[in-house]
């Protein structure tokens, strides 16, 4: 049974966030909310709620797909931000009870984050039917394999690597497509064999420890390789009337002057 395309966009989604460690198995407050998902895939609503639009435009059958094959019910990861509990379709799909399997739960969310999605994610897509179109993503938004950077080692240690891991998120591939992978700095892009276009997406305040910037548009730049090594050593400053910005981004200022206050060296 191949994972249909909605589907897929919606297991995508999930692990870009587990590849960026936004998930704690113990802490159902980390996981992610129906319509936070619905809207990174950017899905016209076809129900009441954002949890039933959902199940009609891919959860259910990435349900289905993970209870047919016996892989970790991963689609628990999606949950009612006000409960903080996937809604009862997820526990009456796989056989269980709403009240009585909270553990059964969880369980199945640890073993959702060890698992090796990607060789699912991969899969070519054969046999699509016409009704899953839809929710496909664009195409357009595949970027090679892309990375979330390495910090520099703390300079107390004399040598360290300079071996940069980039990983997209969503909403990074967004806001690259929103700039035709031009830099919002130079206006360059990057142009590979083929004709496709490169860009990275930089995080203005870095996600994580210790910088624990958020992944939303706002925090986002499309930027040429050069700038992005640029800004992510603090060799400049960042001036917002000095970006290409198109309308339907909203940078956000406290992200500007986080990076000119705590990363750019100069300051
Ligand atoms: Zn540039």
């Amino acid at each position: 049974m191949t994972l249909s395309p909605s589907a897929k966009a919606i297991l995508k989604v999930l692990v870009e966030h587990i590849q960026t460690n936004q998930f704690d198995a113990s802490n159902p407050a980390t996981f992610i909310g129906y319509k936070r998902v619905h809207d990174i895939l950017n899905l016209p609503m076809s129900a009441q709620t954002y949890g039933e639009s959902l199940e009609r435009q891919g959860l259910g059958k990435l349900a289905d797909w993970t209870k047919k094959h016996r892989f970790p019910a991963i689609t628990g990861l999606i949950i009612d931000t006000g409960t903080h509990v996937p809604g009862g379709g997820y526990f009456r799909m796989f056989d269980k009870d709403y009240e009585k399997d909270l553990k059964w739960w969880l369980k199945e969310i640890e073993k959702s984050l060890q698992f090796d999605w990607l060789p699912y994610l991969k899969e070519k897509d054969d046999n699509v039917p016409a009704d899953d179109l839809v929710s496909l993503e664009p195409q357009d938004v595949e970027t090679p394999q892309a990375i979330d950077i390495n910090k520099p080692n703390p300079p107390t240690r004399v040598m360290y690597n300079t071996y940069r891991r980039l990983r997209d998120t969503a909403l990074a591939r967004r806001v690259k497509l929103l700039y035709n992978n031009r830099c919002q700095i130079c206006g360059e892009t990057i142009m590979l064999y083929g004709g496709e276009l490169y860009s990275e997406a930089h995080h203005i305040q870095p996600l994580g420890a210790p910088h624990n910037g958020p992944d939303v548009m706002g925090n986002i730049l499309c930027v040429c390789p050069n700038h992005h090594v640029q800004l992510d050593y603090g060799a400049i400053e960042l001036n917002i009337v000095e970006l290409t910005i198109v309308p339907e981004h909203k940078l956000g200022d406290e992200y500007i002057h986080y990076h000119n206050l705590h990363i750019y060296k100069g300051s």
